[in-house]
Parts: structure tokens; sequence; C-alpha cells
């Protein structure tokens, strides 16, 4: 069952694992005790595509720019799936990633093929559930360098998206998960779970 704007509180309930009835929703943003509950929200948001882009702006016809365009790459419409699958400006930070996580290169069409990348994570379910943590909270990191370009006019590298992406999940592990393990070790990737 897709939501509609009357249940629209409660499924925002069910995304963040809190209860619910919106089933198809609530898969595709499955429940993690270890990813916080603003950044589950946002991504079953942009799974909805109802999260700001200059493509939405342009149709609300609100746009503080003067197009629709990626204000990270100025080469297409911004929408959830080129900010977060096709800019030219975040393609670099997938590849470091990926190096981070010792796996091959992350392929993705749309945003779904992210948020569901850990799924298809080869490792044991503990690891599995990290990586779910790790690639949701990269997706705020990159709402939030976005955000700050948009209204601050600040650039983030994606060696920046990555360290902060990092550095959050860290925090976020070593409460949550208990995990042991050292910031050297966390940024080399290089621990048992
Ligand atoms: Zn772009």
């Amino acid at each position: 069952m897709h939501c509609n704007r009357n249940n629209q509180n409660a499924c925002i309930a069910v995304s963040a694992g809190i209860s619910g009835t919106c089933e198809e929703d609530q898969a595709q943003v499955e429940s993690n005790g270890w990813v916080p509950r603003k950044v589950n929200i946002m991504i079953w948001r942009a799974i909805q595509e109802r999260i700001l882009t200059m493509k939405v702006l342009s149709y609300r016809d609100i746009l503080i720019h003067s197009s629709s365009h990626c204000p990270m790459c100025q080469e297409e419409d911004e929408t959830v799936n080129h900010l977060y699958t096709s800019c030219p400006w975040l393609i670099p930070f997938w590849a470091r990633l990926a190096v981070w996580f010792k796996v091959n290169p992350i392929f993705a069409f749309e945003f779904l093929d992210i948020t569901d990348f850990y799924k298809f994570y080869s490792g044991s379910p503990k690891r599995k559930k990290l990586i779910h943590v790790i690639i949701y909270v990269a997706t705020w990191i990159i709402r939030k360098a976005r955000y700050s370009k948009v209204f601050e006019g600040k650039s983030t590298s994606p060696d920046q998206i990555l360290g902060e992406t990092q550095s959050m999940a860290y925090l976020r592990i070593k409460s949550k998960a208990k995990l042991e393990v050292s910031w050297e070790n966390w940024t080399a990737f290089d621990f048992i779970m």
C-alpha cells in the first residue's frame, strides 16, 4: 500500500521503525536500530521524491535559482536519482566508498540501488547491518553538503563527504552497536564483526 496525505504521519513512523501499516514503504526503508531516525525519515521521503530538489521547486514555480539544474554540477535537472546516482560531483565519492569497503565499484541507476546496496553485500548479518548504516548516513551527509552549496555557497569534496560519513557512522556504531574499533582501524575498514 502506498501512503497518501491522510496517513502520511503514520507512514513516516513506520519508516522510522516505529509501527504502522504501510508494508510496501516499510519494506523500502528497512528497520535498523543503528540508523538515526532523522536519516530514515529523509530516505523515506527521498524514495517518494518528496524532498526538495530543483526539479520539484521548478514544478512549484518557487525556484531560488534561475533553472532546475543541479546546484552541484549545473549539468542536468536535479532529481533525487540524479543527485545520488549520476551527478559528476558525487560519482568519485561512491568510488572512494567502495575502496573503503574493499568491494567492487558501486553502480547505481536509481536511488533505491544506493539504499538497497547493503542487501547485496556479502558478509555476516552484523556487517551487513553496518553497511546499511553507513550507506544511509552517507545519503544524509550528501544532502547536508547539497544544502551547504545551495544556502551557504560552500563546496564539499567527495573526500570530505567520505570523512563526514565515516565520523557520523563511527559515533553511531560506537554507541549503538558497541563495536570496539579504533578510529584508525575504522578508517581502514579493518575489524572483525
Ligand atoms: Zn549534478
